[in-house]
């Protein structure tokens, strides 16, 4: 792509935007403060995607930056900024100095009454005038068809529609959901004030969206419970200080104190010295789950992609001996007694859903993979008012046998442990987390393989994916799990060691076959999964057989 053509001046900028006019294009424009991020550029996408010629604008301005705020320090870096608008396209890069939008004797001023003195309008006064006075002096001098706003800034844009409306302004804004880090940090030019230990706390915003967004789908209405939770979770992570936590009406921004409807959740929240916001969309009615109360409920996780399969087949179906890898696991399930069930399906969603719900086995939906303990998450809108024991298990391990689910199980209820999981010595352990003990032979760790050092990549016992979980504290831990690895994930094992550091109960149990706990990541796996199946029937007693469903499958 071209590189974008810098322009200074509103009257340069004019003529060249009617040079575009005349020849008939649209024009699309993306206003920024700059120091570019995927969030920034994604709204450029759009842009591209939607018009003709591309205008964006980098503008640091002050009007909307209180005294104390970060206006001398905000990051700048025009160069980087052109190359990245480069490989996307962009035609105009509209870099004025503030002299150009501010001339001597500047005395306009505009704002949205009521909407600019809610969330962040009561802790950084005169911000949104700022931002309205700038936005409209853009859209005035380049009177785009569209323009482009991130829902990052919510209250922005709601702010935006509603000057534009106001004002009756030719122009559509299109808002742009938020585009976020691996973890589920917003991204932000703001995130770059944040050192290595601050980075891992600011992740708490997101979390506490998430936990907001799953307490509604549990089916809690109440507001200010919700927002309790909300401000005990960023406080225990470490935030320097919450600003607000919100729950309001998507349009007015007002509170709400029962949510029956679409709300947003809104959070501002200090890490340090960076103020951060993030919000998120939620509807209430989106899903109507099943409540568990009692005894033992099995989740399988099954939302992977299994990229490397290389296949349209959603992993999970891939067949074992004749059926999807996620029945086997399913049945195993069953046959250790287990009635409750429910799978976390992400990829190939309709597919998997539809299969699992015939099988009986109930579905939550994770929309953005962000690792195994991020899935189990998703399951509690089942299991907010559920006291008993988790089970989970793989849905691409289709050799498990039920006797190593009920023997876990068993483990678990008689030493009444808080988790007990499964470890299995492998002849290759290449790919799976390493189970780490002291020389007394006491567990201490899981290390996934990509934060395994050369001496820990050499431990041949490895967490074989299946655990067993007393309810009550897991989904408090699994909001403590931090994602500062490699991967930028929530790790499962990461809920054993925050349980752990509480004092409680963590047991390891080693598992004979490791045959049985085999995942099924690429096609060499699954040829080699289907072969140890079919040796496995071969030497099976008649018995077995039937269990794996052989001599039904024979009769048809
Ligand atoms: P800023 O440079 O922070 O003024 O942001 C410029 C535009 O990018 C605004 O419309 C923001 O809402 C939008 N934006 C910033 N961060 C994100 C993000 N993570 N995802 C989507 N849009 C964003």
């Amino acid at each position: 792509m071209k590189i974008p053509k810098i322009i200074r001046t509103i009257n340069r900028l004019r003529s060249e935007i009617d040079r575009a006019r005349s020849a008939g294009r649209t024009v699309g424009f993306v206003p920024t403060m700059g120091y570019l991020h995927d969030g920034h550029l994604e709204l450029v996408r759009q842009c591209r995607r939607r018009c003709d010629t591309v205008v964006v604008s980098i503008f640091v301005n002050p009007k909307q930056f209180g005294p104390g705020e970060d206006l001398e320090r905000y990051p700048r870096d025009l160069d980087r900024d052109r190359k990245l608008l480069r490989e996307i396209g962009c035609d105009i890069l509209f870099v004025p100095s503030v002299e150009e939008m501010y001339p001597q004797g500047f005395r306009t001023a505009v704002g949205v009454e009521v909407l600019r003195d809610r969330l962040c309008g009561n802790f950084r006064p005169g911000h949104f005038d700022g931002v309205c006075l700038i936005v409209l002096k853009l859209l005035l001098a380049v009177m785009p068809d569209v323009a482009f706003f991130g829902e990052k800034d919510y209250q922005q844009l709601v702010i935006i529609r509603r000057m534009v409306s106001d004002l009756g302004l030719q122009v559509d804004i299109v808002g742009v959901p938020t585009v976020r880090e691996k973890d589920g940090l917003a991204m932000s030019s703001r995130n770059l004030y944040l050192t290595h230990e601050e980075r891992a706390v600011a992740t708490s915003l997101y979390k506490s969206l998430e936990l907001a967004r799953l307490m509604i789908l549990a089916g809690e209405r109440r507001a200010s419970r919700i927002k309790d939770r909300m401000v005990k979770l960023l406080v225990d992570s470490g935030v320097t200080k919450v600003d607000y936590v919100a729950i309001v009406d998507p349009e007015t921004l007002e509170d709400v104190t029962y949510v029956n409807s679409r709300i947003r959740v809104a959070v501002a929240a200090w890490v340090g010295k960076a103020r951060l916001i993030d919000n998120i969309g939620v509807d209430p009615v989106e899903i109507q789950p099943k409540r568990y109360r009692r005894g033992n409920v099995a989740v399988i996780l099954a939302a992977g992609e299994g990229k490397r399969m290389r296949s349209r087949v959603p992993k999970v179906l891939q067949s074992v001996g004749g059926k999807p890898m996620v029945q086997r696991v399913v049945d195993a399930i069953k046959a250790a007694g287990l009635k409750q069930i429910v799978a976390v399906v992400g990829h190939g969603r309709k597919k998997v859903e539809s299969f699992l719900q015939r099988l009986g086995v109930d579905t939550v939906y994770q929309e953005v993979q962000r690792g195994t303990g991020h899935a189990v998450l998703q399951t509690y809108p089942y299991l907010f008012n559920f006291n008993g024991n988790v089970v989970v298990v793989s849905g691409d391990t289709p050799l498990i046998g039920s006797e190593t689910i009920r023997n876990l199980i068993d483990t678990h209820v008689k030493r009444a442990n808080a988790i007990t999981f499964a470890t299995a010595v492998m002849p290759n352990p290449h790919g799976y987390g390493r189970v780490v003990r002291d020389a007394d032979k006491r567990f201490l760790m899981i290390v996934e393989e990509k934060d395994a050092s050369r001496e820990e990549k050499a431990i041949r016992e490895v967490n074989a994916g299946i655990y067993c979980f007393r309810s009550r504290s897991l989904f408090d831990a699994l909001l403590m799990v931090d994602a500062s690895n490699v991967q930028m994930e929530y790790y499962l094992p990461g809920v054993i060691v925050a349980i752990k550091a509480r004092g409680g109960r963590v047991e390891p149990v080693v598992i004979k076959d490791y045959t049985e706990v085999l995942g099924v990541n690429t096609p060499e796996d699954l040829k080699a999964v289907r072969a140890l199946y079919a040796r496995r029937l071969r030497s099976e007693d008649p018995k077995r057989r039937l269990e794996n469903g052989v001599h039904r499958k024979r009769r048809g």
